[in-house]
Order: C-alpha cells, then structure tokens, then sequence
C-alpha cells in the first residue's frame, strides 16, 4: 500500500503544473497575450516542502560571484542558464532576504515583486524548450535562515573567527542565492569569490583561478580572489562558499596518491601547518567505499574544516566539518560518513525530502563498513548488534516516514542503516553490494526514489522484498534481527 503510495507521488509531482491564482502577475511590457503562455508552477512538487523548487524550467548552470567585504556585507551577482519546459509567461525563483538591485531576462530588465521566500518574474514570453538566462544582482549582509526541517538554524554562517561559509541542506540555498530550490533540478555551477586581503577562498569543485591571478576578479583594495568550477550536475543544497583569513587549500599528496583523485581541503593556519592524521586516510577511505559502492562520482574530494559549525555536511566534493568534529575521538567516522554522501545524496540525490533515510542511512552504513575494513567481519557483526541495541532503547519511529519539521532524526540515520545491514543478511553479499553498485552508477547525477531502489534491489536479488522493506522501512518497531 505504502509502495504503491509512492508511485502515485511520483507521477503527481512530475505532472505538476499551476493551476491556482497564488502567482500574483504584474504588468509587464512584454507580457504574452497568448493564454498558452503561463506561469510556472511556484512549487517543484515536494509533499513534505511544497514551496521549494518551482516549476516551468530546468536550470542548466549557475553563475554565482560573490564579494565578502571585512563589515560583513556581501555584493552579489547570479547568472542563471535554463531551459524552459512549457511556454512562459512568468516564473519563480526561490530567494529570501537580501535587496535585489538589478534583474534581467536575456538581457532585458523584466518586472518581478516578491512573495515571502518566492521571487516572481513576470513579463517574459519563453517558449518551450527555448534556453533563457537570469541575470541578478543583489547585496546585503547575510543572515541565518530558520529551515523548515531543523531545530536550528542554517545557511550562511559567521564564524567565530571571523571565517563565512554555508551549510545549506535542506532549504537554505535559496537564502544565499536565487534558484530553484530542490535536488529535481541539479545543474553545474561557476563561484567567483572574493573576500578581504589576508583572506582564503573556497568553493565546490575545482579551483581554475586562484588569488587574483586573473585582475578582472581580483577586488580593487587588495582582496583575494578565487574561481571554482562544478562540472558534474549539483544540487543547489551542496552549493557552498567558504572564506577565512589564513584559510588555505592545502593540497594531500597521500590520499591523492592513493585514492588518484585530487585530494585537497581548506584548512585554518593551524590545521595547514599540522593537518590531523586521519585525514590523511582520505584516500584509502575513497577505495574503501569504491569497492563497496563503485567508482567515486566526482574529480575531487576534500573538506573545508570551520569553526562556529556543530556538525558537518557533505557539501559536494568539499565537505564542512566543525573544527569540534575534526577534534573528537570519533573523527575518522564522520570522515568516512561525509565521503559516502558523494555516492549517496549527492551524485545520487533524492527526489523528494520524505526519503532522507537513502542519504542518511547510507551514509551511516558505510561507518560499519568501516569498521568491517579495520577490524574485520567480526567486529564488524558487533557494530551491527550494538547499533541495534542503541536504537531498540532509543525507540525510533519508522525511517520512511520521517517528521517534516525534524527530518534529520535519529532514525532515518541508525534505523536506515542498520536497513541496509539487514538488506545484506536478507539477500546476500553478492547481491547486496551488486545492488549498491548499480544503484549508484544507474542514478549517478540524477534523482532516485525508495521506490527506485526497493525496484532495483527486488531486479538483482530476483524476487519480492515488499515484505521486508514495508516493516524496516515504516513499522513502528525496529524490527527483530
Ligand atoms: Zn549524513
């Protein structure tokens, strides 16, 4: 009942269009006369998240640059490149905050007003299929964004000393730049950054300009700039900026070496002169999971260590860690947990929220199989047990059904994992870990759903697992092992 749910979900969402009044138009010079031309919807289609993402077009490319500024304001500019997918009369854009100064379609400035978080583009006859760029301008100080998921707050952050970056799963991106807001439309990306003299940059993908080595971008008193480049397709959610006066990219000969991706990660002056031991791992983490999972999905990998920041994220390519995570004692876990998210959410992203537990689960899975890699099958059968254990006294609601406003809960982490541990037990290592491999190369810079990897576990192991999978994934009790 719950799969068949599911797919009907599925076919809502991709068939979504506007339907309602809630796009209030403006008059616009340009606007199209003919009632084929619409709005797109303000909404992707997400049940647990209506408003994220939008709908009428699939963004191609994201330009950002960006100019920090030592009293804490940022210049801003986004240029954005996409396909229209109906004929437009209008569409939206998700953005909170900031004041826009400047806003052009195809080089034509066109009205736009804004609702709440929906920035409203009128005036514009796009046709389908037709490619169309967004050009805006905007400034502001940056603020922290109340997410509708967490207890706390997120997007862009001010740390402690001084250093800016972002962290913006689930619904943040939008409060650092316009977008369309959800992981059904991941595009490439371009940052510019540039911050005050003294100040490192740093951003996803690879660094093609460093320190104002190209003047065009370098800032006028003497900051520092910086060009990255997203070249695989990224959720807007993984975007991220980093900058710190004394941050450095550091470069790891060792896990580059072994792993044969670049490997490098942006650290304070501390951690650049004495980086911790187990991020020198890095690299045989990467052949760890690639013989569990496949072959890692990006060109590069690193993270970028802050402090102000209590946890950490799997930015893609450049995951954040809070300087507390890379001090504690179980470090080399969220390493491991961060790096499995390159697979799992990020190169392999989820189509709607309500299926958190196919990023968390995973990537919580893949700390057993680290364990299983240090100490063996053994050691790795107790880490199983205990995890059990610990969440049979935790209590969990089921993962498949996690609550909207806390959907980072423990469950879709420990129960979503020990899912997969139980998955291995139920259709053996043969099929379980041709499953993973397949799930991630099938879906690789694309979208998947529960459905999608129930239906491809079922194809590999070559019979039903609806049973198994209704009582993991939306029983009320852990079930028994
Ligand atoms: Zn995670």
């Amino acid at each position: 009942m719950r799969r068949a749910l599911a797919i009907a979900l599925v076919l809502l969402s991709a068939s979504c269009t506007n339907g309602d009044g809630a796009v209030t138009a403006t008059t616009g010079v340009t606007e199209a006369t003919s009632p084929s031309f619409t709005p797109g919807a303000p909404g992707i289609g997400d049940d647990y998240y209506p408003s994220l993402g939008n709908g009428g077009y699939d963004v191609q490319h994201y330009r950002i640059d960006l100019a920090y500024e030592e009293d804490g304001s940022v210049g801003a500019g986004v240029a954005i490149d996409a396909v229209a997918t109906q004929n437009l009369s209008g569409f939206n854009l998700d953005f909170a905050g900031w004041s826009i100064s400047g806003l052009q379609v195809d080089g034509t400035e066109v009205p736009f007003s804004r609702d709440g978080e929906e920035l409203v583009i009128t005036g514009v006859a796009i046709a389908d299929g037709d490619e169309f760029r967004v050009a805006i301008n905007y400034s502001g100080t940056p603020a922290p964004y109340e997410s509708a998921a967490l207890p706390f707050p997120i997007g862009w952050f001010d740390g402690p000393n001084g250093e800016q970056f972002v962290a913006a799963e689930p619904d943040a991106a939008h409060s650092w730049f316009p977008c369309n807001d959800h992981p059904l439309d991941k595009a490439t990306f371009t940052f510019a950054v540039r911050g005050p003299a003294g100040y490192g940059t740093a951003a996803n993908g690879e660094r093609v300009l460093n320190d104002g080595d190209d003047a065009g971008s370098a800032s006028k008193d003497g900051g520092v700039a910086s060009q990255w480049e997203m070249t695989s397709p990224m959720a807007t959610y993984l975007a991220t900026v980093a900058l710190g006066r004394g941050w450095q990219v550091v470069a790891d000969p060792v896990s580059t070496e072994a792993a044969g991706i670049e490997v490098r990660n942006f650290l304070p002056a501390d951690l650049s002169e004495d980086p911790p031991a187990a991020l020198e791992r890095t690299g045989e983490m990467i052949r760890t999971l690639e013989a569990a999972f496949g072959p890692y999905p990006f060109s590069r990998y690193g993270i970028a260590v802050v402090d102000g920041f209590p946890s950490a994220l799997e930015n893609q390519t450049l995951s954040l860690f809070g300087r507390q995570m890379v001090d504690a004692p179980f470090f080399e876990y969220v390493l491991v947990h961060e790096l499995a998210h390159q697979w799992f959410g990020d190169s392999v992203s989820l189509a709607r929220w309500s299926d958190i537990w196919l990023n968390e689960g995973f990537a919580t899975y893949a700390e057993m199989l680290w364990v299983e890699h240090l100490h063996g099958s053994a050691a790795y059968r107790e880490e199983v047990a205990n995890r059990t254990q610990a969440a049979r006294i935790a209590g969990y609601g089921p993962p498949g059904t996690p609550p909207p406003d806390d959907l980072f809960n423990g469950s879709v982490y420990q129960r979503g994992g020990l899912l997969l541990a139980a998955l291995r037990d139920e259709i053996g290592d043969d099929a379980f870990f041709t499953t993973l491999r397949v799930y991630s190369d099938r879906f690789a810079d694309a979208n998947a759903t529960t459905q999608d990897f129930i239906a491809l576990a079922e194809e590999v192991a070559g019979r039903d697992l609806g049973v198994f999978f209704d009582v993991w994934l939306y029983g009320d009790e852990l079930p028994e092992g």
